[in-house]
């Protein structure tokens, strides 16, 4: 204490012995210590508390085999074990660096509370205080006594391999031909023979790459895609069939959602961080998956806006580093990185992203290109001949999708863009009976085990494929129009152990009529 003046190198220590205090908390105890400005001593001190307390986070991680996996991360800097040493445990999981814990203690210790530091009464040594400011401090490392057991992984982070033992991710061997993806795809998407063509030679290029990694003087560029297509078309159903058949993981985020970082809404980097989410916290997983970014379309540049345009322009700014490739520092467990959560990073350079949009009115901009170059004389003409064109969108260009308000910028980072067709008459009806997991399918597994079969007229499918046209939601409004009138069959047959087949016509969709029953073959009919 009467060194106050001289010095004001604070130092904690984890003190085996202590002048005044008997012996009871002795090792985990951490004490406030005023002492002369002595470096060496500093450094052997902390040295040793470190030590002491990495020898019982060692103890007590030995057990621990499967957290073996996982790094703790500094509650404070949030820098991972790795990076910033061994860590302090306090309760309730809490990590904290040994950097952290010192700027804490310095700061806590230089806060006058309640005239402490300058109450005379206090500063005498024989009141038995250590020091000058607080009174003897002690830490009690609870998270030490229990053991780091019970810390769940979700707050944690994977430990990266180190590269020279990790074998590639994927072989190159095994990624699949274009034409054996696209004949996966085959089994789960009707129709869409561009889209489905294209995504498959895009996807088989992006992991090639991946898996050579060859980044010689020949740089193969990233095949990131922008998809076009009207609502329920199947855009989000594809993506999603690639990345089960690729096994990667996929995060799928809204553009409307998303806001210049900073304002009401989620950040752009938080899509990463769902990927991340989806890779298990897996860093290595997360920088090889997909991520789709839905309804791109609503974050064309505003027209006519005044105020600043935080989720329109801005949101495309933002994103152009991820889609070229960067390291991120992304949150694990939540998507603000205001939450007290650990950060990771991650580098986007092999995340392939796919942006889909319904891109309303394009047609129009399209139409309007497609007219302008004979406008004198047979414009006219040419309109009408567009009008009835049901799939303009696939004559789109980079310059049709910047008049409709995407930056140049942004379009340079998706190389490839395809259309998806609007789905007529026979593809729903497709869809309904043909995909591996389609509609009809299910509901006659579901009728199977009562042990009825459920049959469908021709004419019934035409009819639910009508009705679908007419809510122009695409094939969404099919599981829609089904569900309203298996209701009653769903709700009825169970009723009755004597029916055997069920089969549904035109008139029951119409409402005309009603469905065929058919009594199961005598023997339990009596
Ligand atoms: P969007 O294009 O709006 O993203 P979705 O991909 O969500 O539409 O499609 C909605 C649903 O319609 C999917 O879950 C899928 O079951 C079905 N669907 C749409 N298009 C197809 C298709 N071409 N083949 C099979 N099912 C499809």
């Amino acid at each position: 204490m009467a060194n106050r003046k001289d010095d004001e190198t604070i130092i904690y220590n984890f003190r085996e012995d202590q002048d005044e205090e008997p012996s009871k908390e002795k090792k985990s105890e951490v004490t406030v210590e005023k002492n002369a400005a002595d470096d060496e001593n500093k450094e052997e001190l902390t040295g040793k508390a470190s030590d002491d307390h990495g020898d019982a986070s060692a103890t007590s991680r030995a057990g621990k085999g499967e957290n073996e996996d996982y790094e703790d991360v500094c509650f404070i800097c949030r820098r991972p074990e790795s990076k910033a040493g061994r860590m302090f445990k306090l309760p309730n999981h809490i990590c904290v660096c040994d950097d952290c814990m010192h700027k804490t203690m310095d700061t806590v210790s230089q806060f006058d509370y309640q005239g402490m530091l300058n109450n005379p009464n206090l500063q005498d040594p024989t009141q038995g205080f250590q020091g000058a400011g607080f009174p003897k401090i002690s830490f009690v490392n609870l998270a030490d006594l229990q053991g780091d057991g019970g810390i769940p992984n979700k707050q944690k982070l994977k430990k990266k391999k180190s590269k020279e033992n990790a074998a590639p991710a994927i072989d190159i061997k095994n990624i699949p031909a274009p034409h054996k993806i696209k004949a996966s795809l085959d089994e789960y998407v009707v129709g869409q023979e561009h889209a489905k063509k294209v995504i498959s030679v895009a996807v088989y290029n992006h992991y090639k790459r991946v898996a050579t990694n060859t980044m010689d003087e020949i740089e193969i560029e990233k095949s990131n895609m922008l998809m076009i297509g009207p609502t329920g078309c199947g855009k989000t159903y594809l993506v999603r069939t690639l990345a089960k058949l690729l096994d990667v993981p996929l995060a799928i985020a809204d553009a409307t959602s998303l806001t210049e970082a900073g304002y009401i809404g989620d950040d752009i980097e938080s899509v990463v961080s769902k990927l991340l989410a989806a890779a298990d916290n897996d860093v290595e997983k997360a920088e090889r998956g997909i991520i789709f970014i839905d309804e791109i379309d609503k974050i064309a540049k505003k027209k006519e806006t005044r105020s600043r345009d935080v989720s329109g322009e801005s949101v495309q700014q933002g994103m152009l580093k991820l889609l070229e490739g960067a390291e991120v520092e992304v949150p694990v467990g939540a998507n603000s990185k205001n939450a007290m959560v650990p950060l990771a990073t991650v580098n986007t350079r092999n995340i392939l992203f796919i942006c889909g949009g319904a891109f309303p009115d394009l047609d129009g901009i399209i139409k309007e290109r497609l007219t302008k170059t004979a406008s004198i004389g047979f414009g006219a003409d040419l309109k009408d001949k567009y009008d009835n064109d049901k799939n303009i969108l696939s004559k789109v260009t980079v310059e049709d999708l910047r008049n409709f308000g995407m930056i140049p910028e942004f379009l340079g980072r998706l190389p490839v863009v395809y259309s998806l067709e609007s789905l007529s008459k026979e593809m729903l009806v497709k869809i309904l009976k043909e995909p591996k997991n389609a509609i009809l399918k299910q509901y006659q597994k579901l009728l199977e085990l009562d042990e009825v079969k459920l049959q469908f007229t021709d004419g019934a499918l035409e009819a639910i494929a009508e009705k679908a046209m007419k809510r122009d939601t695409g094939a969404r409004a099919l599981r829609s129009i089904i569900e309203e009138f298996m209701l009653d069959i769903m709700y009825e047959i169970p009723k009755d152990d004597n029916i055997g087949k069920v089969t549904i016509t035109r008139e029951y969709i119409e409402g005309t009529g009603g469905p065929m029953i058919e009594i199961r073959g005598g023997q339990n009919n009596q």
